[in-house]
């Protein structure tokens, strides 16, 4: 058994000041006690969850803001084709370097957990590995090694666009049929038995993507209590084109053909209308937000306040890892809707109106639901211990009442307050540092060799 004792303990209500907190071997809480005796050392909030990642973008991180003045389109679009060319030239062995990077990179900044929304299935010329899942259990391999929780999303990913085949440089990507996913789909879930810290989910790409009858058919098929991920109305032209070829917006269509329900995950969608809003609201589905991504491509801004309005759960993700700090996500997502509505409260509509622990609320349990983790508090008997925690030494937070503390953290914290992350009982980040070294040695031998940087 190991023992854990905090100055304060972050719950769903609020602070909870001197807390023990007893494991197992495995970092499942045992007991969570006032204890006032103890000299207690720092603060505790749970382990962000990433819900949506492409781990081989990190490889361009900061690559694509060079912008020639004679360039006359630079946008979403243009960008993709920068994407793919990496995409292309990434081997198995390659992608596990980078993604082990990422994903220690992501521990060091407070998430615990990462959904992998992964299309890079085949081999460089489009033909399947031996092993199906030889590009998945590279990303499960890397999240051992660094130590994070992984929701594997075998993604499906079948047309180049709306009535379009596929586009070479996409062949990577490409499930034919229905069929050829859920094979796809089924070596992924078999390989998770060798790996500890890791479990499945469905994607869908998109909905230019994907045969519309393929992706009702994969929501009748789904097993219940697995979540479902797809993007969704995050290019403006993209709903242009799904409105000329189904006559109807993206989430419209949604609305109109799938019974979506709390285990459907919306990446971005990003343009919606206010029926759109209210049937994924009604409907208790959730999106995932994205915002250092979706502010960095130019996508534009999701209506939260009036998502919120509805009660609407979201969730954040990395998606192209130009960001990977979540109190960075939390601030744009919420600085946008502060310039757009001229109003400061954005989370704050209800009970206790404290706008950072709304965030945190937010963000971890429809997090652990797109890792389809149910989830009532932020530390619970019976699910293990996985933690961000602060130095109570940091003259910010030293100085500062409970009541503001949660606010002090996500609106004026950075890696100055961190003193490392706890995954399953176990200090994986400790004083900012990860033990495993060679992460970094494989992570630059890699990018030498791609040669993009
Ligand atoms: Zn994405």
């Amino acid at each position: 058994m190991n023992e854990f004792a905090f100055k304060g303990i972050l719950q769903k209500e609020g602070w909870i000041e001197s807390v023990k907190i007893k494991t197992n071997d495995d970092g499942i809480i045992l007991a969570i006690e006032k204890d006032d005796k103890t000299t207690h050392k720092d603060y505790a909030i749970p382990g962000f969850q990433n819900a949506h990642s492409h781990a081989f973008q990190y490889a361009m991180a900061g690559l694509a803001e060079l912008h020639p003045i004679t360039e006359t389109q630079n946008d979403f679009w243009s960008w993709r084709k920068t994407m793919y060319q990496i995409a292309l030239n990434i081997s198995p062995e390659q992608l596990e370097h980078i993604a082990a990077m990422l994903y220690k990179e992501m521990l060091r900044n407070g998430y615990t957990h990462v959904a992998e929304f992964h299309y890079l299935h085949h081999d460089k010329n489009g033909i399947k590995y031996n092993n199906q899942a030889e590009m998945s259990q590279r990303l499960m391999s890397a999240a051992q090694t660094a130590g994070i929780k992984i929701t594997l999303i075998p993604i499906f990913y079948q047309n180049g666009g709306f009535g379009k085949k596929s586009e070479k440089e996409q062949r990577r990507f490409i499930s034919n049929s229905i069929d050829d996913y859920l094979a796809l789909f089924q070596s992924c879930e078999e390989c998770i038995g060798n790996f500890p810290n890791a479990s499945v989910g469905y994607g869908v790409h998109s909905m230019r993507a994907v045969d519309t009858e393929n992706i009702i058919r994969l929501s009748q098929l789904k097993k219940e209590s697995i979540p479902i991920h797809i993007h969704v109305s995050e290019q403006l032209k993209e709903i242009e084109e799904c409105i000329s070829y189904l006559g109807q917006r993206p989430v419209e269509w949604l609305s109109n053909h799938i019974e979506i329900d709390e285990n459907y995950h919306l990446v971005h969608a990003t343009h919606l209308i206010d029926e759109e809003v209210e049937y994924i609201s009604n409907a208790r589905a959730n999106v995932v937000l994205c915002p250092s991504t979706e502010g960095n491509l130019g996508d534009g801004i999701f209506p939260l306040k009036q998502f919120l309005k509805h009660n609407g759960n979201w969730s954040i993700g990395t998606d192209s890892h130009v960001g990977i700090n979540p109190l960075e996500e939390i601030r744009i997502l919420d600085y946008g809707q502060r310039l757009i509505t001229h109003n400061r409260n954005t989370f704050g509509n209800r009970d206790s109106g404290d706008n950072g622990l709304l965030a945190i609320e937010s963000a971890y349990i429809n997090g652990k639901k797109a890792m389809g983790i149910d989830q009532n508090d932020f530390f619970e008997i019976g699910k293990p211990l996985d933690a961000l925690v602060l130095s109570c030494e940091h003259p910010l937070l030293q100085s500062t009442s409970s009541k503001n503390r949660s606010n002090t953290i996500i609106y004026s914290g950075d890696s100055s307050m961190y003193k490392g992350t706890i995954v399953n009982g176990k200090w994986v980040i400790d004083k900012g540092l990860h033990k495993n070294q060679n992460i970094d040695t494989h992570f630059l031998k890699t990018m030498k060799e791609l040669n993009v940087r």
